[in-house]
């Protein structure tokens, strides 16, 4: 439907054992099969869609919570692995199609950054796609450093995907709404991720690794309509002590990019592209959750300078990802 490169970026598939409990997947196999095979799917019925879209290449990443969900942490550094070598495959078969982000069991911090390494250096992946916290861990963990190290010194970007909400939060602020699904991709999602790079950004950890590339998706989870406040207030009501060097929103800036993953609203798209800058949006799906023609279409017809579009639709992602993805 257009002519211009189309490059995905937040685009999900299913794989067991690591997807066994899902319970979207579960729930989409009760009550929307089409949509339950698009998510195991990694060939025909994944292409036909990207096709009718005229997306190019899907970087493919597995479906919240994956393996972040087990409570046997040994195991999950197992499937993480075994998920990567299996993800890799499907990378070596349709080599100009898909890309893949590694799968990481942050469980084990140590574990996590080993795996980057390997998936990234060993196996051709581009990157990680982190879910959120792991059972109430955040990533401003110290123990995370190393994986974040590893992830500057090999260019390597970790997109940071929601999940669900902290229990704590979830217990005091979203469970009587929870069957409304105040806790999901209306709200909780939003705030939870939103406030996750907060922590990492407050933490110092961009003064720490300047050089590290992070992606958040859905129009940047809020965190545009709010940068103004946020670097406003940043500091006040604590003990006055200014522990990064710049303000909140530069590193937004300078450490993010956002992606338009299930978020095709003009009005927030625009607010995203004024705080963040060209150079800084990417287009994604959030597929098979959201539907790759309606973000093609959005994409395609949103009014902006012919420049603005093609950055936006793939030369941002060429850039950010270089020679890991095929030139297109
Ligand atoms: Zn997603």
């Amino acid at each position: 439907m257009t002519a211009t490169v189309l490059i995905a970026l937040e685009e999900h598939y299913a794989w067991n054992p690591a997807s066994d409990d899902n319970v979207v997947a579960q729930w989409l196999l009760s009550n929307n099969k089409a949509g339950y095979d698009r998510l195991y799917d990694r060939g025909p019925l994944r292409l036909e869609q990207m096709d009718a879209a005229g997306i190019d290449f899907q970087i493919l990443s597995l479906f919240d919570p994956g393996v972040q969900a087990m409570t046997d942490t040994a195991l999950a550094v197992d499937y993480a692995r075994r998920a990567n070598d299996n993800l890799a495959e499907t990378v070596r078969e349709y080599p100009r199609r898909f890309g893949g982000f590694a799968t990481l069991a942050t469980q084990d911090p140590a574990a996590a950054a080993a795996e980057l390494e390997r998936a990234v250096t060993e196996l051709g992946l581009v990157g990680a796609l982190i879910n959120g916290h792991v059972h109430g861990r955040y990533l401003d963990d110290p123990a995370y450093e190393l994986l974040f190290e590893v992830a500057q010194d090999l260019n390597a970007p970790i997109y940071l995907h929601p999940t669900t909400p902290h229990p704590a939060v979830m217990d005091a602020w979203l469970a009587p709404y929870a069957r409304d699904g105040l806790h999901l991709a209306s709200w909780g999602f939003a705030v939870e991720t939103g406030t996750h790079v907060l922590r990492l950004i407050y933490s110092g950890l961009f003064d720490k690794f300047p050089r590290l590339q992070m992606i958040i998706g859905h129009l940047g989870e809020l965190l545009p309509y709010t940068a103004y406040r946020t670097d406003r207030y940043y500091g006040l009501g604590g003990d006055g002590v200014k522990r990064i060097e710049k303000l909140p929103s530069d590193y937004l800036r300078r450490n993010f990019h956002i992606t338009t993953s299930g978020n095709f609203d003009p009005k927030a798209f625009a607010c995203a592209l004024d705080v963040m800058g060209s150079d800084r949006l990417m287009f994604s799906v959030d597929y098979p959750m959201d539907d790759s023609l309606t973000g093609a279409e959005f994409l395609a017809q949103y009014p902006m300078d012919e420049r603005t579009r093609r950055m936006v639709a793939s030369e941002n992602a060429a850039r950010l990802f270089g020679d890991r993805i095929p030139e297109l």
